[in-house]
């Protein structure tokens, strides 16, 4: 429970009081806190590629409508901004679907060694890009945990793309799945400049980026790390993240085997 405490000094003199009141910020009100930040924050980020895609075509219409040169230029920037909505609209629904499943845990085998060497096959090009090297290691069996096969991919993928996207160029990027005790476990490790310590317990906020500017510029929404957690929540799993400036950063998810969900 949050509460507000109001201070007050009554009085002077010799006889005063001080007045303390307690307002209640009862759950529902951070909710609907939470839930306006969230809509002005998402509405503010489909606005800008908006205003820029808006501003191109104004002047293609009017002062370059004859420069040839300038149309093909600016169809590109269009379209890269076209895109840039679209794949913040496919973030905002993925999230909200997750969240809208939050109360069923996925209960189909999936067989998590499987879903990391598709993703780490898809992703192959991307690190070639940064001449980031992948290593896998993954246990020999399939590991079969109760899932829901898409958010799996999701999961990894996100993870993985933000190691190689923010890790250091030319560096490795480790990927180890592993069969615990009840429980799975994914680790995704890079060697790039990792995260400060003030950052960490709020990099699953959605649209909390540390470094705004290159998250965009990375084809970033803000929102992955956000539908990793709701992802690990659904299957009741947990996250952690370490890291030490300097020396990279790892990602890793817990998740459930069959014999041990609650
Ligand atoms: P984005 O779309 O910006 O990548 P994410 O939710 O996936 O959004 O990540 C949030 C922020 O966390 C990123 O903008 C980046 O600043 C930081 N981040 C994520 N992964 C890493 C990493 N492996 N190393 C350093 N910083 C990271």
């Amino acid at each position: 429970r949050a509460f507000r405490i109001h201070i007050a000094a009554l009085g002077g003199g010799p006889r005063y009081a001080t007045l303390l009141t307690f307002q209640d910020l009862s759950e529902q009100r951070v909710i609907e806190r939470m839930r306006v930040d969230f809509v002005a924050n998402a509405s503010h980020e489909l606005r800008t590629p908006l205003a820029s895609l808006l501003g191109f075509v104004e002047t293609l219409q009017g002062p370059a409508r004859n420069d040839e040169r300038a149309r093909e230029r600016f169809l590109a920037i269009m379209r890269e901004q076209g895109l840039r909505m679209a794949r913040l609209v496919d973030d905002l629904l993925s999230l909200s679907r997750i969240e809208q499943r939050a109360h069923v845990a996925p209960d189909t085998p999936v067989d998590l060694a499987g879903i990391a060497r598709e993703i780490v096959d898809s992703l192959t090009l991307l690190a070639r890009e940064r001449q980031v090297t992948l290593t896998l290691v993954t246990p020999r069996e399939p590991l079969q945990i109760p899932g829901d096969r898409d958010e799996l991919l999701r999961l990894m993928e996100n993870l993985v793309e933000n190691a190689i996207k923010y890790g250091k160029q030319g560096g490795e990027v480790a990927i180890t799945v592993a069969a615990g005790e009840g429980e799975a476990s994914v680790h995704v490790r890079d060697d790039g400049p990792g995260i400060a310590p003030e950052h960490l317990p709020r990099l699953t906020e959605r649209f909390y980026r540390i470094d705004t500017a290159a998250s965009r510029e990375a084809g970033g929404t803000g929102l992955g790390l956000a539908i990793v957690k709701h992802i690990v929540l659904r299957h009741r799993g947990r996250l952690t993240i370490e890291s030490k400036p300097g020396e990279g950063a790892t990602f890793k998810a817990i998740l459930p085997r069959f014999e041990s969900r609650p």
